[in-house]
């Protein structure tokens, strides 16, 4: 099925997304650039952020992690109000299984919120100076638009287009959710940084997944993610994709199976006997996999509510036990 998403991808005319998508980090207080549909590009001024905050180590007085806020800005245009409505009224923001997790898990130095809004380009970005996620409903209008085409060109059935933007949406606002804890937290990254939230995102949605998602359900929603990427693709690319901030859309792609199948290589070998991963990079898979989970639960442990008593050994039988319990879900005479 996954081939065949990337040919039906890569054929669908994706003018209105292509040189918009990326997730932007607006974490600099810098002047961002957001590349519009029609390749131009417009100046977007952002307040100039206020020093880094010094970073705490779980503060000491304060027992309970940081609770995030929420909120879904009507639009001004028409065009997008029956998408706000749709959101606002499913409460899109609390329903993410990975961001309803690290709701009141961390200790932050300042208040994190999610927000949807009108943004005139499909994207997605986190905010400094406000200290805001921010969800473009031109993301998931776009998003609709291409999971129904998706559905519809592979007979997928009605309910694949809904899939196919609630795991985009997931990874998306895991993703955002990365710049935010770097810059919140001060984290240490080397390498780029766009890669590293990639991977957070992706650690998020393995081992935060709700308890009843299979690890397939889990796999398939990162495999949708990963498809997005690809409707970046554009075989040649300007010097300016090679200096952008973010990797190729086919490198992120590529990185993301990497990371599925390093998960559990027995598991999820039919990624690289489909063709979907070539087997030199597969056989790096299960070490970048571990050292990724690894690398982000090191980052985020000294910022945990003290009230939970985190430690590498005990988060790391939580998510053993969920494993093994989406493990039970899958094998089981029927499904719930
Ligand atoms: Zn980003």
């Amino acid at each position: 099925m996954l081939q065949k998403f990337i040919i039906a991808l890569l054929s669908l005319t994706l003018a209105a997304v292509c040189g918009a998508w990326g997730y932007s980090a607006w974490s600099r207080g810098t002047v961002a650039l957001v590349v519009t549909p029609a390749g131009a590009s417009a100046p977007v001024p952002v307040a100039e952020a206020a020093p880094k905050p010094v970073a705490r180590f779980a503060a000491a007085n304060s027992a309970s992690g940081a609770d995030f806020s929420y909120e879904y800005v009507a639009p001004r245009s028409a065009a997008l109000l029956p998408v706000y409505e749709r959101v606002r009224d499913a409460d899109l923001l609390r329903k993410l299984p990975e961001i309803d997790t690290l709701d009141g898990l961390l200790v932050l130095p300042r208040p994190l919120r999610y927000v949807t809004a009108e943004c005139k380009s499909a994207d997605a970005f986190y905010l400094s100076a406000k200290g805001e996620v921010v969800l473009c409903y031109e993301t998931l209008q776009v998003l609709h638009e291409q999971g129904q085409a998706l559905g519809r060109d592979n007979k997928l059935g009605d309910e694949f287009a809904r899939q196919y933007v609630l795991a985009n949406t997931r990874f998306i606002v895991a993703h955002e959710t990365g710049h935010a804890l770097i810059d919140q937290l001060d984290l240490a990254i080397t390498g780029r940084e766009e890669d590293a939230v990639d991977q957070l995102a992706t650690t998020l949605m393995q081992r935060f997944a709700r308890a009843d998602e299979s690890p397939q359900q889990v796999a398939e929603n990162l495999r949708m993610a990963g498809n997005w990427f690809l409707a970046r693709a554009q075989g040649q690319y300007n010097l300016d994709a090679y200096a952008d901030e973010h990797a190729l859309g086919e490198q992120r792609y590529f990185n993301l199976q990497c990371l599925i199948y390093g998960g559990n290589p027995a598991r999820f070998v039919n990624i690289v006997t489909d063709g979907d991963l070539p087997e030199a990079r597969a056989q790096k898979c299960p070490d970048e996999a571990r050292r990724a989970g690894r690398s982000w639960l090191r980052l985020l442990l000294p910022h945990v509510a003290p009230k939970y008593a985190m430690t590498e050994a005990k988060a790391n039988r939580f998510f053993m036990q969920q494993e093994h319990a989406r493990a039970r879900n899958a094998e089981g005479p029927y499904l719930r």
